[in-house]
């Protein structure tokens, strides 16, 4: 019995169109030749993309020192980040990038901003300085509590001029959060704002920023930008205004000159799963893998603007708004609000607004948008796009056809990109000038990346049988360790197989070797023995004309062990009733199998999510099989919808 058992039958394959394959900066050939190399040798591989794309201040001696489960990239080697972001765009042959958009920003309430190399580089320095002046030391952590606004950029660019790790807490956390990850960093300075713009309202950051600090000792500064002009506490020797601050100091501070394994930052994960980890990832590998990721993935040109819709709060802001973005010179565009802020179709006018070419979102995002109907797009010339991209879900091959069609104009590339907060940017992935997509599989692993699925015993499974996502050699940006708890990395990572890294998700390969992320290995089912995926039940559900989005999960079951029950959002003219339930279920047995058929159907609004837009299942499973304790529910982007789901039981 396979320890996963696959059932989805995707055919449909979409070929690089031939005008994208033969400009782009990695077509078919070299594709191919970096593949070879990555095989053959990765760590030169790797060595040849941080020659290729970083800029060193003192070169390695070592590439790669591997002490499993520790790893150290590019041994001996000097950088600094903000550097290689900002100040290699201002001189020699990129020089006229100076005057070139950096950051192109629009406010929720309709404000925009733009700043240029220059600009950005200018606003880095001088924070840096604040920084120092504040008694922020190399090594001391900063924690940033911010809406998405360019000064959150500045600091993070800021930090990493003068070697302060930082620590960024989306702003949508509440104080408690918020509190317990100071403490855990031993932050010496928060950076703030009075507030940021968020569907028409005000999110207080400030104030939960004071009920945070009360309890953590370690705060010494806490430093806020003016964004809202609502009325904040101001504690005289601890809090100060950004803007004052700025304006005393100077535009001069050269960057630091930072060992390759110099601490970058620590980012809490997302926390689908359960307790977050500080998540550790450092200088020099970690920027080599985002700024060669970013280029080859995206494909990047010097002429794109491109927007990524995460917050910064989660990695993907980090890798890919950031660093990885304005490491090659690119114009990356970042939006303050919500898409639903003041109309449906906020995003497609932000793309016909700034001519966006390569837009990057996730699965959840897209279904909501396929539940708001394809007329809010259609409002708006997308013409602009060229090539579009996707994270932090499995996405379900009708919402990528919807993405293709409705998003995409049937013209654009998706890359569906596999990678988690520990790996610091993207493992698994299509190259979309060279790599054949088909919807719902993130591909095959970036050169130089080992990933395989293994059964049980740490053999890689036959296709097409499942099994668990591992990865076999280190990799630049792979994290560094839990922060402050070597313990909790070795089990949750390294326990499971000998030096070979968990991922956690389940996983098969096609015959073509391409990779199907099947959801998390906890959350797969036990029925009759056949042990099935959420994912591919899930997108035999949204493949049906009615249905939006759905979860499903496993109850205890006296005849099969488990039962699936399935929650499902119909699409908004849907009608709701028994005679739906019946059709969804032979729909499920028709598209892949009676074994698959849930055996309760409760309908639903909305779906338990985090606040990064994810499904939480594990609180579905209590809901499904009757239970109270609903364990850490702190990340839950909405806690009604718990209470909501309760009442939605199968009559
Ligand atoms: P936590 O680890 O705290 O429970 P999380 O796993 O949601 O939270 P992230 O690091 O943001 O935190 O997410 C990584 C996970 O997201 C992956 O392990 C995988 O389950 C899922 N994921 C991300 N991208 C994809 C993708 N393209 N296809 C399938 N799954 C994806
Ligand atoms: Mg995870």
């Amino acid at each position: 019995m396979p320890d996963i058992e696959s059932l989805l039958k995707e055919t449909r394959v979409f070929k690089p169109a031939p005008e994208f394959a033969r400009s782009a900066y990695w077509n078919r050939k070299r594709v191919e030749e970096m593949r070879r190399l990555g095989e053959r040798n990765p760590e030169r591989f790797w060595a040849r993309m941080a020659k290729e794309h970083v800029s060193w201040f003192t070169p390695w001696h070592t590439i790669l020192k591997w002490k499993p489960p520790f790893a150290k990239w590019f041994v001996g080697g000097k950088t600094n980040v903000s550097y290689n972001c900002l100040d290699r765009h201002l001189t020699g042959e990129h020089a006229w990038r100076r005057n070139k958009a950096a950051i192109v920003w629009e406010g929720e309430p309709g404000d925009s901003r733009v700043l240029t190399y220059a600009d950005l580089h200018r606003e880095v320095s001088k924070f840096a300085n604040v920084l120092k002046k504040l008694g922020i030391r190399k090594g001391d952590r900063v924690a940033i509590y911010m809406p998405m606004v360019p000064e959150l950029a500045i600091a993070m660019l800021a930090c990493t001029r003068i070697g302060a790790p930082h620590s960024i807490v989306f702003a949508g956390f509440s104080a408690e959060s918020l509190r317990d990850r100071i403490n855990d960093a031993g932050a010496r300075a928060v950076i703030t704002a009075d507030g940021g713009f968020r569907r028409g309202g005000v999110i207080k950051l400030k104030q939960a920023v004071d009920e945070a600090v009360e309890n953590a000792p370690s705060v010494e500064h806490v430093v806020v930008v003016r964004r809202t002009e609502n009325p904040v506490d101001m504690r005289p020797g601890r809090d100060h205004w950004w803007h004052t601050l700025m304006a005393e100091a100077s535009s001069q501070c050269p960057p630091a000159r930072l060992d390759a394994e110099h601490p970058l930052f620590i980012l809490y994960t997302s926390g689908t799963t359960g307790k977050p980890k500080g998540i550790l990832h450092t200088t020099g590998g970690y920027l080599t893998h985002v700024t060669a990721t970013a280029k080859a993935i995206f494909d990047l040109r010097e002429d794109d603007t491109y927007w990524c819709t995460a917050d910064i709060g989660w990695v993907t802001g980090h890798s890919y708004i950031v660093y990885g973005i304005l490491a090659n010179g690119v114009t990356t565009l970042m939006y303050e609000g919500a898409p639903n802020h003041p109309g449906l179709d906020r995003f497609w006018e932000i793309i016909e607004k700034y001519r966006v070419t390569v837009f990057y979102t996730a699965p959840t995002a897209i279904r909501t948008f396929i539940r708001w109907g394809e007329e809010h797009p259609k409002k708006h010339d997308l013409s602009s796009l060229r090539l579009l991209g996707t994270v932090g879900e499995p996405i379900n091959p009708e919402a990528w056809m919807w993405y293709h069609r409705v998003i995409g104009g049937k013209r654009c590339p998706i890359v569906d990109t596999w990678w988690q907060t520990e790996t610091g940017g993207i493992l698994i992935t299509p190259l979309p000038g060279g790599v054949p997509t088909k919807p719902g599989s993130a591909t095959k692993a970036f050169p130089g990346i080992d990933a395989e699925v293994y059964d049980e015993d740490g053999k890689p499974v036959k296709p097409p049988n499942g099994g668990f996502l591992v990865l076999r050699k280190p990799w630049p940006g792979m994290l560094r360790g839990i922060w402050g708890d070597p313990k909790r990395f070795r089990e949750q990572y390294w326990s499971k197989y000998k030096n070979t890294y968990f991922t956690g998700d389940g996983a098969h390969r096609d015959r073509d070797g391409y990779f199907w992320v099947m959801g998390r290995v906890d959350d797969v089912m036990n029925v009759s023995g056949h042990r099935i995926g959420t994912m591919e039940v899930e997108s035999a559900l949204v493949s049906h004309a009615q249905v939006a989005e759905a979860a499903v999960v496993g109850r205890p079951d006296e005849i099969t062990g488990t039962a699936i029950v399935a929650f499902v959002t119909p699409k908004g003219d849907a009608e709701v009733d028994d005679s739906l339930r019946d059709a969804l279920r032979k729909h499920v047995t028709r598209e892949i199998g009676a074994i698959a058929r849930p055996a309760e159907i409760r309908f639903t609004d909305a779906l338990p999510k985090t606040r990064s837009g994810k499904i939480m299942r594990r609180l579905l499973r209590d809901i499904a099989s009757g239970k109270e304790s609903v364990g850490d529910t702190t990340t839950l982007e909405d806690y009604s919808v718990i209470a909501r789901l309760r009442e939605s039981e199968e009559s």
